[in-house]
């Protein structure tokens, strides 16, 4: 993955804004966890980054198109992407131990309080969005993993190809946007099968 750390001593005290367009940035990750979006539009961030005394406030947006398989029928779905983002990056807390710790930063992670977590490997891929530098000396913040993680937060957990997408038969597998199958009557939560055959009787 093509990383872009920024140290933020060359940022501009009334802060600096970068435009990001190297698709490495993105598709690094998706090679390399295999993932299954394909990026149709390129992907394009800009980034505002203000640092403070305590981090580095981080505003910006990221536009582009992708494809991710269809919740439903696992046929490709398009999607635009376009994500704005206001947060802050605190420094990592413990300055002088262990200062390539990939995961101290992440546990202090954003001020705000609700991003979602999950235990995937490609979500940690760039863990530490803002670390101390190799040197020792200086903080920095990465770009690309910035990124990567808003690129992560824009995706809807289902993707769809249509709102009406009919998807695949839970019989046979066929794809019923294509075609209705002949296992129409057995389609259906197989725990109602039993109550399928009731006949409710009317007082
Ligand atoms: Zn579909
Ligand atoms: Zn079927």
């Amino acid at each position: 993955m093509h990383q872009i750390w920024i140290p933020l001593k060359d940022i501009p005290a009334g802060g600096g804004e970068y435009e990001v367009d190297d698709q490495s940035v993105w598709q690094g990750p998706i090679a390399e966890f295999s993932l299954p979006f394909t990026i149709i539009e390129p992907l394009r961030g800009s980034v505002f980054l203000l640092p403070q005394d305590d981090g580095c406030l981080v505003r910006g947006r990221l536009t582009g198109r992708i494809s991710a398989p269809c919740d439903r029928c696992a046929e490709p779905a398009e999607m635009a992407i376009d994500q704005s983002f206001d947060s802050f990056e605190p420094f990592p807390a413990q300055q002088s131990a262990q200062p390539h710790a990939q995961d101290a930063p992440r546990k202090h992670g954003k001020a705000a309080p609700a991003e979602p977590e999950t235990d995937d490997d490609f979500e940690d891929v760039d863990a530490a969005v803002i670390r101390i530098a190799p040197s020792g000396q200086g903080v920095e913040i990465s770009l690309s993993g910035l990124l990567w993680e808003e690129f992560l937060l824009a995706l809807p957990t289902k993707p769809l190809c249509s709102a009406g997408c009919k998807g695949l038969c839970p019989s046979c597998g066929s794809n019923l946007n294509v075609a209705a199958c002949s296992c129409k009557s057995e389609s259906g939560d197989p725990r109602l099968a039993t109550l399928r055959g009731l006949t409710i009787e009317k007082k």
